[in-house]
């Protein structure tokens, strides 16, 4: 007895040992300078009047019956020419697909492969009835308060803006890029991107152009998001989920309402929608997640920090925790969402007929077919067929250890300070989708520092951008492309 006693105390005891050296490991909130460094290299007041004029084009994708406004982009091409002079002299340019941009600046080396950011011009529209509830009108392009105000400022065209600021630096100091750097922007992203970046993927690859990495939107910094968690954090989108909707059809004997059997089609279909969603896919705390919490471990203060150092032992709770909220359980499993039911068409009536459409967003380590078969195997019942409507997959992962990701790393600590850098999982889809397989890498990360405000301003009222974040971002692509193709 003395003897178990003795073997628990020590066993506890290296547990606790264990424990709190995990927890010294990953460091405390106060080592490191965490003070974002706005460069002095960049006029944030220029750039947010460039920005300004880039907002008043109304470059909106309305839907695919709705041919693009000519003029808009037409007048939006014509104003990067006159905004940047500089970059215009040392890039090519041609227009794909009626109104997406690809730009070339050549390298000098023919060994090192391509690199290439890529951006949206096109931006969704204001939704009927709201454009009074926005502090400045969606397409004023109003500069105030710190911030570009208008439709397109965060998503996508100032993102696109800071690139071009960077580029116009880079030309006009004389840089000679090692090897090629291509600038991709697409003109229908908020459709899918198919006339734009699916155009320009197709003659890139028909030339045999291979990237060692694209850059696109679909992640940021993010502050006051995480709980406990003040210092910005960036998340470095590495992968991106798929999607895909399964109708389930429901079939059953008709008759009159009077003398039904046990089950109608609506019936049917509404067990299988309980089958599917009363087994959601399991959470995962995955390599990514791991890499994401001991990320902001150091951030934590001590107790926190000593649950997140020691998954090991608290994995099961923190999961549970992140399962609380839905935009965090997302990360962590592929997603079930039924969106639709039908069938019936008089009360006093058996349907023969009901179906119900449910909506998957696939994490990584799911793919469409395997989606399919869950669902038919969880409501296994032969009176039920499945289909999927469409489907993407999610994407491959890229690469943690390739150079591409330590520089892009390496220039968040320049620009930002040492901020907690970590892998993350895109959620919704971009044009990168068209762009897998044209590259070793494909990478999602915008320089922005975002508030848990803005996430509502995307697609949403009142979309703008800090001026800080644009000189801040500009120089960030700037000193990426310094890292990535500078002379070596
Ligand atoms: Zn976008």
């Amino acid at each position: 007895m003395k003897k178990l006693a003795f073997g628990i105390a020590g066993a506890v005891a290296l547990v606790a040992v264990i424990v709190i050296t995990r927890t010294l490991m990953l460091g405390g909130p106060d080592a490191g300078d965490r003070t974002a460094q706005t460069p002095t290299a960049y006029d944030g007041d220029a750039i947010a009047e460039r920005l300004s004029e880039a907002i008043r084009f109304k470059t909106i994708s309305w839907n695919t019956q709705t041919p693009p406004d000519a003029e808009a982009f037409d007048g939006f091409a014509a104003f990067l020419t006159r905004a940047y002079p500089a970059a215009h002299g040392v890039m090519s340019r041609e227009t794909v697909g009626g109104h997406s941009l690809i730009y070339k600046w050549a390298g000098t080396s023919a060994v090192e492969k391509p690199v290439a950011l890529t951006a949206h011009i096109d931006v969704v529209p204001v939704e009927t009835g709201t454009e009074n509830l926005w502090a400045q009108p969606a397409f004023s392009g109003a500069i105030a308060d710190g911030a570009v105000w208008g439709r397109g400022a965060m998503d996508n065209k100032g993102q696109l803006i800071a690139i071009m600021e960077a580029m116009e630096k880079l030309a006009a100091d004389g840089f000679a890029p090692s090897r090629d750097i291509y600038l991709l922007f697409g003109h229908d992203e908020e459709l899918g991107g198919f006339s734009g970046a699916g155009e320009i993927a197709k003659l890139l690859t028909s030339r045999g152009v291979h990237f060692e990495w694209t850059l696109d939107e679909g992640s940021g910094l993010v502050q006051g998001l995480i709980p406990g968690v003040a210092s910005p954090v960036a998340l470095l989108s590495i992968g991106e989920k798929g999607s895909t909707t399964l109708r389930f059809t429901a079939s059953a004997p008709g008759g009159h309402s009077s003398a039904p059997g046990k089950d109608t089609a609506v019936s049917i279909a509404a067990r299988a929608v309980v089958a599917v969603t009363d087994n959601p896919y399991p959470l995962e705390l995955d390599d990514n997640i791991v890499s994401f919490l001991h990320a902001i471990a150091p951030e934590m203060p001590f107790l926190q920090r000593m649950a997140l150092a020691n998954l090991w032992l608290t994995g099961a709770i923190i999961k549970d925790q992140l399962a609380d909220d839905p935009s965090t359980a997302a990360v962590l499993h592929t997603t079930t969402a039924p969106t639709i039911i039908e069938g019936g068409e008089k009360t006093n009536v058996l349907p023969q007929r009901a179906s119900a459409f449910v909506n998957y967003r696939i994490h990584p380590r799911d793919n469409v077919d395997a989606v399919k078969e869950r669902a038919i195997r969880l409501i296994d019942d032969e009176r039920v067929s499945v289909e999927a409507v469409g489907g993407r997959e999610p994407s491959p992962s890229a690469s943690t250890s390739s150079d591409g990701y330590r520089a892009m790393e390496k220039a968040v600590a320049r620009v930002f300070g040492e901020v907690p850098t970590t892998p993350f999982l895109t959620l919704q889809g971009t044009d990168t989708r068209h762009y897998i397989g044209l590259a070793d890498d494909n990478y999602r990360f915008t320089p922005f520092i975002y508030q848990s405000d803005d996430l509502a301003r995307i697609h949403g009222n009142d979309e703008r951008v800090l001026i800080e974040d644009l000189a801040r971002g500009a120089a960030w692509y700037e000193t990426l492309l310094r890292e990535t193709a500078g002379a070596p």
